[in-house]
């Protein structure tokens, strides 16, 4: 089982864009230094050149310029401050999606099912182990948008949180067999954190010309959710009607199930994702056991649920895998919309400690 391990931290940064990366790299630089030599290690693992991986992110930039090149400066002050290259920086945002290892668990409900009205959105982060130690959670506030309070990897790499508006995304994600040059999909997730209504979220999720999608979750306070399918050329919307909603990591929606690419990992070969169909159901019959009484009590028990076991919910490491395949949750997180607040933990719910972090 997972040792214990330590408590998350919390960095602010606010003012331009640049700044805010400038201040994010200062105050992350010991992360970040790590994570530069994580990615040029896993790209050698992998046979590619970093001056490659480089060049070959440089077709990502017009496409980035155009959508959000907010987080453009952003990535140059981070950059600037950890001395390190900003192309080198982008780089990180443009590898296609290796998605072997990457497994999460998102469940979303609104007031209509929870004990006194809160809406929350709820995600655990599978990923490679290395992910875990880069964890951070950061309070921005930009001088042209809604502050934030989110999960992060180096402070930089923005994965899930709630927005001064009342605006949440979180997600997981998906396989696609129609990626392509474009918008790389973390742009839509920090786009989406700057947008102020849930229509501008929306479009914020699903942009024309981007390279691929997660499966993006955005929800406002009043309790909208959206679980929005995406695919590099393709989307669906699927909609909470019942207020609440589950999704793992392979495609619900009849008219996206044609872009699920099989994952052709060494290890497994078979097309079918057992694993995710069954977190899958397993959250779903979980959750609804509990509409009209949910509380953040009930989804740290949840989050830490072990059907399936090491391929559960909360999901640990399967030694049977070859190191560079393996996974597990690397932070949990229940983020509370109508108080703009998250509950997070490092590591694996079932052994951490969550941890309350509030926006204002
Ligand atoms: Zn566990």
């Amino acid at each position: 089982m997972t040792e214990k391990t330590s408590a998350l931290k919390i960095v602010d940064a606010k003012g331009s864009h640049y700044e805010v990366g400038y201040q994010l790299g200062t105050k992350c630089k010991d992360m970040a230094i790590s994570m530069i030599k994580e990615n040029r290690e896993s790209l050698k693992a992998s046979n590619i050149n970093l001056e490659k991986a480089i060049s070959h992110s440089k077709k990502y930039l017009p496409y980035a310029e155009e959508f959000f090149p907010q987080f453009l400066d952003e990535i140059r002050g981070y950059a600037d401050a950890v001395g390190f290259k900003f192309e080198e920086a982008f780089s990180w945002f443009c590898s296609e999606p290796i998605q072997g290892a990457r497994r999460c668990t998102d469940i979303a409900v609104n007031g209509d099912v929870t004990a006194d009205g809160t809406v929350y959105a709820v995600h655990n982060e599978d990923v490679e182990l290395e992910g875990e130690k880069h964890v951070i959670v950061v309070r921005i506030k930009p001088d042209d948008e809604p502050g934030f309070i989110a999960l992060s990897y180096g402070g930089l790499w923005v994965n899930s949180g709630v927005n001064a508006a009342g605006i949440s995304l979180s997600g997981n994600a998906l396989t696609q067999n129609d990626t392509r040059i474009g918008i790389p999909q973390d742009f839509a997730v920090r786009k989406v954190l700057a947008s102020k209504t849930i229509g501008d979220a929306m479009k914020a999720a699903i942009p024309e010309n981007r390279a691929s999608s997660y499966n993006n979750i955005i929800c406002d306070e009043n309790g909208e959710i959206y679980s929005m399918e995406g695919s590099g050329t393709d989307f669906d919307a699927l909609y909470a009607e019942e207020g609440y909603l589950v999704h793992t990591n392979h495609y619900l929606s009849p008219k996206m199930a044609k872009y699920e690419a099989v994952f052709q990992a060494k290890h497994d070969k078979t097309p079918l994702r057992a694993d995710s169909i069954i977190r899958y159901n397993r959250g779903l019959r979980l959750i609804e056991k509990e509409l009209g009484k949910i509380t953040v009590e009930t989804f740290k028990k949840i989050m830490a649920d072990h059907v399936n076991h090491p391929w559960s919910i909360c999901r640990h490491i399967d030694e049977r895998l070859p190191p560079k395949d393996r996974s597990k949750t690397v932070f949990s997180e229940i983020i509370d919309l109508t108080h703009r607040a998250i509950w997070a933990c490092r590591g694996n719910p079932c052994v951490g400690q969550y941890a309350k972090f509030e926006l204002k």
